[in-house]
Protein backbone atom coordinates (compact mmCIF):
# COMPACT_ATOMS: atom_id res chain seq x y z
CA UNK A 1 0.00 0.00 0.00
CA UNK A 2 1.57 3.06 -0.96
CA UNK A 3 0.63 6.24 2.18
CA UNK A 4 1.36 9.54 1.37
CA UNK A 5 2.37 11.53 4.77
CA UNK A 6 3.56 14.60 6.01
CA UNK A 7 7.23 14.73 6.42
CA UNK A 8 7.55 16.16 9.94
CA UNK A 9 5.39 13.21 11.11
CA UNK A 10 8.25 10.94 10.19
CA UNK A 11 11.25 12.76 11.70
CA UNK A 12 11.89 15.02 9.24
CA UNK A 13 12.55 18.53 10.99
CA UNK A 14 10.70 21.10 8.09
CA UNK A 15 8.39 22.39 10.69
CA UNK A 16 7.72 25.93 10.26
CA UNK A 17 9.97 26.50 13.64
CA UNK A 18 12.61 23.94 12.20
CA UNK A 19 11.65 20.98 14.56
CA UNK A 20 9.82 17.74 13.68
CA UNK A 21 6.38 15.80 14.64
CA UNK A 22 8.12 12.69 14.57
CA UNK A 23 5.20 10.30 15.39
CA UNK A 24 6.94 6.80 16.63
CA UNK A 25 3.63 4.53 17.15
CA UNK A 26 2.24 5.99 13.88
CA UNK A 27 5.03 5.15 11.58
CA UNK A 28 5.39 1.56 13.01
CA UNK A 29 1.59 1.31 12.58
CA UNK A 30 2.61 1.86 8.59
CA UNK A 31 5.50 -0.78 8.70
CA UNK A 32 5.25 -2.68 5.67
CA UNK A 33 3.61 -0.08 3.56
CA UNK A 34 5.69 2.78 1.36
CA UNK A 35 5.84 5.86 2.76
CA UNK A 36 5.94 8.56 0.13
CA UNK A 37 6.62 12.21 2.71
CA UNK A 38 5.60 15.38 1.32
CA UNK A 39 5.92 19.24 2.96
CA UNK A 40 4.62 21.89 0.97
CA UNK A 41 5.74 24.84 3.46
CA UNK A 42 8.79 23.38 3.40
CA UNK A 43 9.29 22.92 -0.54
CA UNK A 44 8.35 26.32 -1.13
CA UNK A 45 8.97 28.76 1.89
CA UNK A 46 11.80 26.40 3.70
CA UNK A 47 11.95 25.51 7.54
CA UNK A 48 12.18 27.68 9.28
CA UNK A 49 9.33 30.20 8.34
CA UNK A 50 6.61 32.43 9.27
CA UNK A 51 3.31 30.95 10.27
CA UNK A 52 0.14 31.05 8.34
CA UNK A 53 -3.56 30.58 8.98
CA UNK A 54 -6.78 29.71 6.70
CA UNK A 55 -8.55 32.48 5.94
CA UNK A 56 -11.70 32.67 4.93
CA UNK A 57 -11.46 35.80 2.11
CA UNK A 58 -13.49 36.96 -0.85
CA UNK A 59 -11.42 34.57 -3.02
CA UNK A 60 -12.04 31.26 -1.14
CA UNK A 61 -9.94 29.50 1.95
CA UNK A 62 -6.49 31.44 1.65
CA UNK A 63 -2.99 30.26 3.24
CA UNK A 64 -2.18 33.85 4.89
CA UNK A 65 1.05 34.74 6.42
CA UNK A 66 1.21 35.45 10.01
CA UNK A 67 4.11 38.11 9.54
CA UNK A 68 2.86 39.78 6.29
CA UNK A 69 -0.66 38.92 5.84
CA UNK A 70 0.93 37.71 2.13
CA UNK A 71 -1.66 35.04 0.38
CA UNK A 72 0.62 31.84 0.23
CA UNK A 73 -2.24 29.53 -1.13
CA UNK A 74 -0.37 29.08 -4.67
CA UNK A 75 2.86 27.96 -3.88
CA UNK A 76 1.19 25.21 -2.08
CA UNK A 77 -1.59 24.18 -4.22
CA UNK A 78 1.07 24.09 -7.22
CA UNK A 79 3.17 21.78 -4.86
CA UNK A 80 -0.08 19.63 -4.18
CA UNK A 81 -0.89 19.24 -7.89
CA UNK A 82 2.74 17.95 -9.09
CA UNK A 83 2.81 15.92 -6.00
CA UNK A 84 -0.24 13.95 -7.06
CA UNK A 85 0.49 13.95 -10.48
CA UNK A 86 3.93 12.56 -9.88
CA UNK A 87 2.47 9.58 -7.51
CA UNK A 88 -0.99 8.78 -9.27
CA UNK A 89 -1.18 5.41 -7.15
CA UNK A 90 -1.61 7.02 -3.80
CA UNK A 91 -4.03 4.85 -1.38
CA UNK A 92 -4.10 6.83 1.73
CA UNK A 93 -3.39 10.26 2.66
CA UNK A 94 -1.54 11.05 6.23
CA UNK A 95 -2.07 14.55 7.01
CA UNK A 96 -0.38 16.25 9.89
CA UNK A 97 -3.71 17.19 12.42
CA UNK A 98 -4.42 20.80 12.61
CA UNK A 99 -2.06 22.23 9.73
CA UNK A 100 -3.11 24.58 7.35
CA UNK A 101 -1.59 22.44 5.03
CA UNK A 102 -1.78 19.09 5.59
CA UNK A 103 -4.90 18.94 8.06
CA UNK A 104 -7.43 16.55 6.80
CA UNK A 105 -10.58 17.51 8.99
CA UNK A 106 -8.64 19.65 11.72
CA UNK A 107 -7.54 23.24 10.33
CA UNK A 108 -8.43 26.21 11.86
CA UNK A 109 -9.84 28.73 10.24
CA UNK A 110 -10.25 32.23 10.81
CA UNK A 111 -11.94 35.66 9.14
CA UNK A 112 -9.86 38.51 8.57
CA UNK A 113 -10.38 39.81 12.03
CA UNK A 114 -8.96 36.90 13.12
CA UNK A 115 -12.01 35.02 14.75
CA UNK A 116 -12.11 31.71 14.70
CA UNK A 117 -15.37 30.51 12.23
CA UNK A 118 -14.12 26.55 12.12
CA UNK A 119 -12.06 23.49 13.81
CA UNK A 120 -12.82 21.59 11.17
CA UNK A 121 -11.05 22.56 8.09
CA UNK A 122 -8.98 21.08 5.12
CA UNK A 123 -5.54 22.30 4.96
CA UNK A 124 -4.57 23.22 0.78
CA UNK A 125 -2.39 19.98 0.46
CA UNK A 126 -5.24 17.55 1.71
CA UNK A 127 -7.55 18.79 -0.13
CA UNK A 128 -5.94 18.65 -3.38
CA UNK A 129 -5.71 14.72 -1.67
CA UNK A 130 -9.75 14.70 -1.22
CA UNK A 131 -10.44 16.45 -4.91
CA UNK A 132 -8.67 13.44 -6.47
CA UNK A 133 -10.92 10.97 -4.64
CA UNK A 134 -7.83 9.33 -2.48
CA UNK A 135 -8.59 8.43 1.07
CA UNK A 136 -7.43 10.80 3.48
CA UNK A 137 -7.05 11.12 7.27
CA UNK A 138 -5.57 12.62 10.06
CA UNK A 139 -2.71 11.21 11.64
CA UNK A 140 -4.34 11.62 14.90
CA UNK A 141 -7.33 9.59 13.62
CA UNK A 142 -5.06 6.75 12.11
CA UNK A 143 -3.30 6.69 16.01
CA UNK A 144 -6.40 6.89 18.17
CA UNK A 145 -7.87 3.02 17.71
CA UNK A 146 -4.20 2.09 18.81
CA UNK A 147 -4.70 3.75 22.37
CA UNK A 148 -8.48 2.87 22.68
CA UNK A 149 -7.64 -0.92 22.11
CA UNK A 150 -4.48 -0.80 24.68
CA UNK A 151 -7.45 0.66 26.99
S1 LIG B 1 2.34 19.69 8.72
FE1 LIG B 1 2.70 19.54 6.50
S2 LIG B 1 3.46 21.56 5.91
FE2 LIG B 1 3.64 21.42 8.13
S3 LIG B 1 5.71 20.68 8.51
FE3 LIG B 1 4.40 18.89 8.44
S4 LIG B 1 4.48 18.20 6.31
FE4 LIG B 1 5.25 20.29 6.36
Amino acid sequence: MKVAISACLAGQKCRYDGNDNHDIRLISKLEGCELILFCPEDYAFGSPRARMDLVQTAQGIRAISDVTGADLSMSIEQYAQTFFKMHPDIDLFIGKDRSPSCGVCSAKLYDKEKKLLSTEETGLMAKEAKKRGICALDAEDVISPIVFNKG
